[in-house]
């Protein structure tokens, strides 16, 4: 079997591929091919009925990416065509950045497979959002245009089929649908019915996939053509990382030959319905990363799955899944406790405490001011995966607010 990283020792793979992007100490590229031989590899899955075909491995830009032409050059030529953005992105920073690129190389523009999304949760809100991505990232269209943040099936109304259809027509987007990260499970299904959704992107891990309604939503999905993206895909959760069983599982992965976060991207990749992958990459070292799990044809072993699994049993209370319509039921003035637990995902996991503040401060301040008198007890004997949601809540107030 190839070894993805032959050459580091276990602790420098840590270092050197964290989440946080941490400095190279080694360079585990060094037995690979050349990045051009990597490029024609590159693999790639039918989006939906889209009639289009995308990298399996998308580009998450929520990050500063105007500082990043030369790391966006280098997805083009590692065939990491499917570039994902939003107008809320670092304050517009991140569709800049595109622009800037686009301006740069216009001739990309026909490579990437562009997807935008706005959180306006108004139409006329969203016609605004759309003028301005097109105008900020110097195109003519959009390939995939998502409403931001779905939370519940009712949002899937005529009102925005009306809009979609109306925008397509006009030629500003190719193809429309929208990103979740709340109650995934009942978006999806109402999804599957509706012609007018042509991709969705949700969180899906290897401690989601194997939820019964998640699998349902999923096939559903894919038997109507919807084309689905995967995030969130480490399964990152709400308390802090470095735990007994965490170092386990990688020191498993890190004997075959790759990292549990390359793992993690194959267990998700082995579902077929899932046609791309969109994976924050700050840096060339995570890009690599990402192109050589897509690349390695290494298939996961039924103990690799087992691996996976035990871990996600083990540490399933540190891990919100979003099912929000469960616990902010339980609670007064229904506070927001998927949003909050994301935000702390995003502070711990992800080590992105700018972007878990400007979510947090989006609550409207009367809502927050409440956050640490309310009474959680009654969400936390709902909640399936046992978080601690109280303590979790007062602690992203201290933390976040
Ligand atoms: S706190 Fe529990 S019930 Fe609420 S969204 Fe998270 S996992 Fe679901």
């Amino acid at each position: 079997m190839k070894k993805i990283f032959p050459e580091c020792s276990r602790r420098n793979f840590l270092k050197t591929i964290g989440i946080a992007g941490a400095g190279s100490i080694c360079n585990p590229f060094s037995s690979l091919a050349e990045p051009t031989d990597l490029k024609a590899a590159m693999p790639t899955r039918p989006f939906g009925k889209t009639g289009i075909d995308v990298p399996i491995i998308g580009f998450g830009t929520s990050l500063d990416i105007s500082l990043s032409t030369l790391l966006l050059k280098q997805a083009v030529k590692l065939g990491v065509t499917y570039w994902d953005t939003a107008t809320s992105y670092m304050g517009g920073r991140s569709e800049k950045g595109i622009g800037k690129y686009f301006g740069k190389f216009p001739e990309d523009r026909k490579k990437i497979f562009l997807v935008t999304k706005s959180n306006a949760w108004t139409l006329n809100g969203m016609t605004r959002d759309l003028e301005k991505s097109l105008e900020r990232m110097k195109t003519d269209y959009i390939d995939l245009f998502f409403a931001h943040g779905i939370k519940k099936k009712g949002s899937l109304d005529d009102d925005l089929k009306e809009w979609a259809e109306k925008t397509k027509k006009e030629g500003k987007i190719r193809s429309f649908g929208f990103s979740t990260h709340n109650n995934m499970e009942e978006c999806l299904l109402k999804a599957s019915s509706l012609s007018w959704i042509d991709g969705i992107m949700f969180s899906y891990n290897f401690r989601l996939m194997h939820n019964k309604n998640m699998k349902k939503a999923v096939d559903a999905c894919a038997k109507s053509g919807i084309g689905l993206t995967a995030m969130k895909t480490q399964g990152g959760g709400q308390i802090g990382a470095g735990t007994e069983a965490e170092l386990k599982l990688a020191g498993h992965f890190l004997k075959k030959g790759y990292t549990e976060f390359q793992a993690k991207l194959k267990a998700v990749l082995e579902n077929p319905h899932i046609s791309s992958i969109c994976s924050e990459m700050p840096n060339t070292t995570i890009l690599m990363s990402n192109v050589a799990a897509a690349l390695d044809k290494t298939k996961l072993s039924d103990r690799d799955r087992n691996e996976l699994r035990q871990y996600a049993v083990k540490t399933s209370s540190n891990y919100c899944a979003g099912c929000s319509s469960i616990c902010e039921s339980a609670v007064r003035n229904r506070a927001p406790v998927g949003d909050v637990m994301r935000y702390l995902m995003y502070c711990r996991s992800y080590k992105e405490r700018g972007r878990a503040v400007d979510g947090f401060k989006k609550i409207p301040e009367k809502i927050r001011m409440q956050l640490t008198e309310l009474n959680y007890e009654e969400a936390e004997q709902k909640c399936p995966r046992e978080l601690a949601i109280g303590k979790l809540m007062r602690e992203a107030v201290q933390e976040l607010g």
